[in-house]
């Protein structure tokens, strides 16, 4: 059974007695009927701490047992404004993105997004993305020892990120470029683009953070094009980089 979400084969848990569909690799979940009602706050949270941050895949959802497109649950009077479930006809189970869950539960401890990324999200789609956000802001820092080195050893800078997710809208024009650095730092990205030989300098974080959020649409995504990243005021980046987009 595969994660509606990221496609990674799903594990399944039991948490109060109720059996739960799990993602470990975006933690998103998928729940019974009923199941998302009757587990405990601590449970949710268990579940939800143990995302690792990662892509989303396009629009469909399919339900991890027969593959039903998944609808989005709107008939819950428990469901909180800009909480998303969905929904399988067929079995009605129930999925979850990590922070869904926890605002559902009325687990409150989600670092809230900027105002600039809301405004410049196209709906509804990328409300995906807006869990995504959600899934590394909270999820990977507490999962720093698991966290894969993206890069291979070069500079300070190389060195210092620990993680780089890269995605797009599925209309490729918005580019969600995210990554965690070891401590608190201010950052910069230079996107090359090969094709017009143009450069795009993109400040992400102007006071010192950990994570680092970037969303633009300065790009033409369908262009061959590289990165660097650049931290605090060390002059050397990290290498060049190829963009890859999932
Ligand atoms: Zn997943
Ligand atoms: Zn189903």
């Amino acid at each position: 059974m595969n994660c509606p979400n990221c496609g990674q084969p799903m594990k399944v848990a039991n948490f109060d007695n109720e059996i739960v569909l799990h993602c470990a690799t975006c933690g998103s979940s998928f729940f019974d009927l009923n199941g998302i009602k009757h587990i405990s706050q601590s449970s949710a949270r268990k579940i939800a701490e143990d995302a690792q941050g990662h892509y989303v895949l396009g629009n469909k959802k399919l339900c991890p047992k027969d593959h039903t497109e998944l609808a989005q649950k709107m008939d819950d009077p428990a469901l909180p404004a800009n909480t998303i479930l969905l929904e399988c006809s067929t079995c009605h189970g129930v999925f979850a993105y990590p922070d869904d869950l926890l605002k559902y539960k009325g687990v409150r401890e989600l670092a809230p997004l900027s105002p600039l990324s809301m405004k410049l999200l196209p709906a509804p789609k990328t409300i995906f993305m807006l869990s995504l956000f959600a899934v590394l802001s909270v999820g990977v820092m507490m999962n720093y020892g698991a966290i894969s080195k993206n890069f291979s050893t070069g500079s300070k800078a190389d060195e210092a990120i620990k993680k780089v997710v890269i995605v797009s809208d599925d209309k490729k024009h918005y580019l969600f470029f995210d990554f965690i650095t070891e401590s608190a730092l201010t950052s910069e990205v230079r996107f090359n683009d090969k094709t017009t030989g143009k450069q795009v300098i993109k400040k992400v974080s102007t006071e010192p953070k950990k994570v680092h959020h970037l969303i633009t649409s300065d790009l033409d995504l369908s262009h061959d094009i590289t990165y660097q990243i650049f931290l605090g005021n060390n002059a050397k980046p990290t290498v060049e980089k190829k963009l890859e987009l999932k």
